[in-house]
């Protein structure tokens, strides 16, 4: 991982945080919390210091994924006491709002509740802090990387080319903000029938490979649709928590050591 240097009027550190990497995805769906979630529990297991926010206004899975409940406590009434599971420490949007209270926020007030994650989170020292983003190319990626110093990005997508297209966005949004892409990586690659063995490529297959080449980007992993995976995030514990000597546990471990 390489820092990148801040400048003094530019986007800044979170003290504590060594560095900040962007999960993104131009459409909702493809996999981008399912990939945050596994990716952090493996970084934890790699023996680094992980921190995830969930920043995914919308629709935010964390904590249901990485298995947290309950309101983070601010025993001073300024600062917010982060949760910590999987040995991953983390913060979502989803914790400061009901179940099933929708986020209809304007504009302004998801900055707030961006901000606020972001300086008065006790994130304390953290090797890597991976953030969750919405789909898109909207408000919260512009904050994000304005204000706080983003080292990398990953961009999640499908091989369907929908997916692709605006994924196509995405990079390009990131490319603006002057962030640098990590890679991609192919959620839903491919689609093995655990009756029969039979492989099938329900979203297409490797559109995600050439678009990485056409950009000259690494691609990080090619993750099956795997019922197996989707099970362990809806329990609490992601694959390579629940299944750490799984193909698809070594995929993420994979993407993990190389950051
Ligand atoms: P996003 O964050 O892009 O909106 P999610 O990670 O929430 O997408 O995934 C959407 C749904 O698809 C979830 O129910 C999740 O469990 C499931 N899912 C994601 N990736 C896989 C996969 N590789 N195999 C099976 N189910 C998956």
């Amino acid at each position: 991982l390489r820092t990148r240097k801040a400048e003094p009027q530019g986007p800044q550190k979170i003290p504590g945080v060594n560095h900040i990497i962007a999960i993104a995805s131009g459409k909702g769906g493809v996999g981008k919390s399912t990939v945050s979630s596994n990716l952090a529990c493996a970084l934890a297991q790699q023996g680094r210091r992980v921190g995830l926010l969930d920043a995914d206004v919308y629709g935010p899975s964390q904590p249901r994924m990485l298995g947290v409940s309950g309101r983070p406590a601010s025993p001073d009434g300024k600062t917010i006491l982060p949760l910590r599971n999987h040995g991953v420490t983390m913060m979502s949007i989803g914790l400061m709002t009901n179940d099933d209270q929708a986020v209809v926020w304007r504009g302004p007030m998801l900055m707030g509740a961006l901000q606020q994650m972001m300086t008065q989170v006790q994130w304390g020292a953290l090797d890597v802090l991976l953030v969750d983003l919405p789909p898109g190319t909207g408000d919260v990626q512009m904050t994000l990387s304005q204000k706080a110093q983003v080292d990398g990005a990953i961009v999640v997508s499908t091989p369907q080319d929908v997916a692709l297209l605006d994924a196509r966005k995405g990079i390009d949004m990131f490319k603006q903000l002057n962030v640098p892409l990590l890679g991609m990586i192919e959620n839903m690659s491919t689609h093995i029938c655990s009756a029969c063995g039979h492989e099938e490529h329900v979203f297409g297959h490797g559109g995600v490979a050439s678009e990485a080449a056409k950009l000259g980007v690494p691609l990080l992993a090619e993750i099956p649709l795997d019922l197996q995976i989707r099970l362990a995030s809806d329990g609490g514990a992601p694959i390579v928590v629940s299944q750490p000597d799984s193909g698809q546990a070594k995929a993420f471990h994979d993407v993990a050591a190389a950051l």
